[in-house]
């Protein structure tokens, strides 16, 4: 399958099957958004309570919060977001299109020849090496300026008398300034983490590639506290998030392990706050492309609200009555970039006969749809066992109850929405209480014992 027609298929595939919907679509659409239907949306929370099961739930060493989109704004000021969490801003002159001057460097001559220029530099780059306008293919680009990704808003009723605040653009900051409350009321003591999931908004100056960069999206963030002069545990703490979290979306998300790799950023290119920062990316169909990223953050954050809050925010051991700020690492996942790896690499068509099947290979345990029940025809006696299965199986799983159209197409269309197991009640089984299941991947079928599903799905 060509590289650019996955992405086509599977677009399309998200609008058919309800995975993905075009933002505001009846309206003639906003560009750029996009609203998650009801697959979609059942798939995304299994990612969610994957990741939140993994790296919350079943650690000791963690806890979760749920902290607010508006914050006090000057967090923006500490944090260093409100002076310099912008990018190159450059239009066309001929097109009037909009380009990110450093990802044009980027696309045409590797991430390394981008970073860590100033926007005087890029303007010259782009200019030395006559790299085009996307839209165009003209190189007449204006001067480079920096623009700020964070939306501005207003609290308060009267908007010439109110504050200013900004739509968080990134749920780390909520971690941090409530790191003195969670060590306080929590029993936590360093090492521990604080894990979030939650909305973030940047108004990125080329979103696109569909969902892989939105305005509007949500992050999977974690801030590892450690003592700062224990090198030696923060880098194991480094190391063993690498491997939890490409472990995860291979072993638990199912996602192949050609299609990931690992890419430590270039001194150059790290951000303000960190000394050490490794993403892992996927193989979209469009290059390879970050997924998430493991930050070594010191005691860069907790050092910048303390000086801007007043409030002191050391750690004392309870052990050594030693005081520190305590240093960070932080793995920050993307919610929707996830999800679009997911739907990528499940995403397979196989010929069967003269007909071809789509089939989206999903991880059982994050499958949309864990089981189909599907009487053969709309009778009541097979109705009624069919009702009995769903009521039952319910219970833990999201469960599909269908009897409209022939057992062919209904098959198709649960191969389409990735649904593991598909059961078939029909006549012979009311003879001895048995079903047919139908395993997504292999096409085969076995009859079973009505009592006997529940294991059988796991
Ligand atoms: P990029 O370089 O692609 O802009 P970033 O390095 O700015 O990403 P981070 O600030 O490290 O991203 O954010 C952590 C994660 O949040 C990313 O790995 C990604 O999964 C997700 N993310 C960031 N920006 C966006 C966006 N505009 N749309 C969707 N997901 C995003």
């Amino acid at each position: 399958m060509a590289e650019q027609n996955l992405m086509e298929k599977v677009v399309a595939l998200c609008k058919r099957r309800g995975f993905i919907y075009p933002g505001s679509e009846i309206y003639g659409g906003l560009a750029n958004t996009w609203d998650y239907a009801p697959y979609g949306t059942l798939l995304k929370n299994n990612l969610k309570k994957s990741w939140w099961k993994t790296f919350v739930q079943s650690r000791r060493d963690m806890v979760g919060l749920d902290s607010g989109i508006l914050l006090n704004p000057t967090v923006w000021e500490a944090s260093g977001h409100l002076e310099s969490f912008s990018d190159p801003l450059m239009d066309c002159k001929d097109c009037k299109e909009r380009v990110r001057g450093d990802k044009i460097i980027e696309e045409a001559l590797g991430v390394e020849a981008a970073a860590g220029k100033s926007l005087k530099e890029i303007a010259e780059i782009i200019k030395k090496e006559n790299l085009k306008c996307p839209k165009c293919g003209k190189c007449n680009f204006t001067e480079a300026r920096s623009f700020n990704l964070m939306f501005k808003t207003h609290q308060g009723v009267i908007e010439e008398e109110s504050t200013p605040v900004y739509l968080r653009p990134e749920t780390a900051q909520g971690i941090f300034i409530n790191f003195k409350n969670v060590v306080q009321t929590c029993r936590q003591k360093v090492p521990f983490g604080i894990g979030q999931i939650g909305k973030a908004f940047r108004n990125e100056i080329t979103p696109g590639n569909f969902t892989y960069r939105t305005r509007e999206f949500e992050q999977m963030e974690i801030e590892y506290f450690v003592n700062p002069d224990d090198k030696k545990a923060s880098k194991k703490i480094f190391e063993d998030f690498k491997k939890d979290a490409f472990n995860w979306y291979t072993e638990t998300l199912g996602v192949k392990k050609d299609n990931l790799r690992f890419r430590e950023h270039d001194k150059d290119e790290l951000s303000h706050y960190s000394s050490l920062t490794m993403d892992i990316e996927y193989k979209f169909p469009f290059g390879w492309g970050e997924l998430m990223g493991l930050a070594d953050r010191g005691q860069f954050d907790l050092t910048q609200h303390e000086k801007f809050s007043g409030e002191k925010l050391e750690y004392q051991d309870p052990q050594t009555n030693e005081k520190y700020l305590p240093a960070v690492i932080e793995p920050s996942f993307g919610v929707e970039r996830s999800m679009l790896t997911i739907l990528l690499d499940a995403y397979d068509e196989e010929k069967i006969g003269d007909e071809e099947r789509v089939v989206m290979r999903f991880a059982p345990s994050i499958a949309p749809v864990k089981v189909a029940i599907l009487p053969l025809v709309k009778k009541p006696e097979l109705q009624k066992v069919a009702d009995k299965i769903f009521e039952t199986l319910q219970e833990n799983h999201n469960v599909e109850y269908d009897e409209s159209g022939t057992i062919g197409k209904r098959y198709r269309r649960q191969d389409e929405i990735g649904t593991p197991y598909c059961v078939t009640v029909d006549f012979d089984g009311l003879e001895d209480g048995t079903v047919t299941i139908r395993h997504r991947d292999s096409m085969e079928q076995e009859r079973v014992k009505i009592e006997k599903l529940e294991e059988l799905i796991g």
